[in-house]
């Protein structure tokens, strides 16, 4: 079996796609949009190898999320085993939003693919800022509704930027905000 090779998973999180979801962040990633604010995932050295069922089984623990969220990293460059979960966990009732660097024309079919409610494409452009819509970097970024499970409704969603204080003091972002706003935010928390 094909292990998938993960950065990060946030059990409940509010700010990583519609109502409450698991988010789940990929290691390795062959876009490497320039200005990435994730460079850290691009290598596929350093991350926690999973078969994708105990991911499916800690998932499905999990109480009051609506779906999964798949980040990256790039979670296509990981298909076939992120398409087994991702088929596993929408059969029990939960959403998939799917993000990828790569634009939807570039993808081959694939069961994550077809497994994904919300699909959102397109590399990062550091010249193009997202002025508006929730979730995304760049404005060159398309949101895909490839089921009814999701609508246009979604975009009225504020962006939100969660901080977690782990007991050793280490500080865990999620969530998308400027360079700015997390500059000013990190500074907030030296002082
Ligand atoms: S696809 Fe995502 S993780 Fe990969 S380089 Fe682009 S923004 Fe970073």
């Amino acid at each position: 079996m094909e292990l998938l090779n993960l950065h990060r998973i946030v059990d409940v999180t509010a700010a990583e796609g519609p109502g409450l979801r698991c988010a789940v962040w990929t290691q390795g990633c062959s876009v490497r949009c320039p200005g990435c604010f994730n460079p850290q995932t691009w290598t596929t050295r350093g991350g926690t190898a999973m078969a994708w069922p105990d991911l499916v089984s800690r998932v499905l623990a999990i109480e009051g999320i609506e779906g999964v969220t798949l980040l990256g990293g790039e979670p296509f460059d990981q298909a076939a085993p992120l398409g087994e979960f991702a088929a596993a966990v929408r059969a029990e009732g939960l959403s998939v939003m799917t993000f990828t660097g790569f634009r939807r024309e570039e993808l081959p079919p694939s069961k994550l693919l077809e497994s994904t409610d919300l699909l959102v494409d397109g590399p990062f452009l550091v010249d193009q800022p997202e002025p508006s819509r929730p979730w995304v970097g760049s404005a060159n970024q398309r949101f895909h509704f490839l089921t009814d499970r999701y609508d246009e409704s979604i975009f009225t969603t504020p962006n939100r930027l969660e901080l977690r204080i782990a007991p050793d003091g280490a500080i865990e972002l999620n969530g998308f905000a400027t360079t700015e706003v997390l500059e000013a935010l990190l500074e907030g928390e030296r002082r």
